[in-house]
């Protein structure tokens, strides 16, 4: 049976940064929602044109393209294992949808660690990141500066900050987020795969607890 871990939190809490990390750890897929859609924008499709309007928003992109880009994406070879979901499912409707499509490829949701941090915190990480243009790895000014100016450690391509990191930007998006994702932790807690983790902590920190949960 595939594994599947659903990271779930509000912007800014660090669900980027832990996913790569978990996925390293663990081997498994690191499949980001806005990854994708980012990488759409760049290469101009008409999805990345549809998907900008909404991004540039705060807003989120409707449920039917999102979820037949995620169909796709964990239909792919790399995935036959699992994957660590970052950023999906962000609706109740994404989640349904996801139980639908593990159930044909035979996985299932096995762990879901709902990392979260005051709003504060969350306007200051997401404020202070900056991206890499090739991949999308992620830094931040003050808490983890990549070790040359704008430059990214792993594979030398040019860091930009996200539009939508903007503080107007980020507060609509935790709006959104209180809305329409915060259902999803009672819907996981329902079905004894949530863990709760705190979010305030270092990376180094929060990566423990993340990993300590996991093994058990
Ligand atoms: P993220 O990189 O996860 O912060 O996502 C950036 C933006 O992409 C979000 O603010 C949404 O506009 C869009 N997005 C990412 N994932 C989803 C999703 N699962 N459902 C709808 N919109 C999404």
């Amino acid at each position: 049976m595939a594994t599947f871990i659903v990271l779930l939190g509000p912007p800014g809490v660090g669900k980027g940064t832990q996913a790569e990390i978990l996925a390293d750890t663990t081997k498994l897929a690191h499949v980001s929602s806005g990854d994708l859609f980012r990488e759409n924008l760049k290469n101009q499709t008409d999805l990345g044109k549809l998907a900008k309007s909404f991004m540039d928003k705060g807003e989120l992109v409707p449920d039917d393209v999102t979820i037949s880009m995620i169909r796709e994406r964990l239909s792919r070879p790399d995935c036959e294992a699992g994957a660590i979901l970052d950023g999906f499912p962000r609706t109740p409707a994404q989640a349904d949808a996801l139980e639908k499509m593990l159930a044909e490829f035979q996985g299932r949701v096995d762990y879901v660690p709902f990392i979260n941090a005051a709003e504060a915190i969350l306007v200051e990480r997401a404020s202070g990141r900056w991206t890499c243009r090739a991949q999308g790895h992620i830094y931040h000014q003050k808490f983890g500066p990549p070790k040359r100016t704008n430059i990214c450690d792993v594979d030398g391509s040019e860091l930009y900050q996200r539009d939508d990191d903007k503080v107007e930007t980020v507060s609509k998006r935790i709006k959104v987020y209180l809305e329409q994702t915060m259902p999803l932790v009672e819907y996981y807690r329902q079905k004894g795969v949530l863990v709760g983790i705190d979010g305030s902590q270092t990376v180094e920190q929060v990566t423990e607890k993340l990993l300590s949960a996991l093994k058990k």
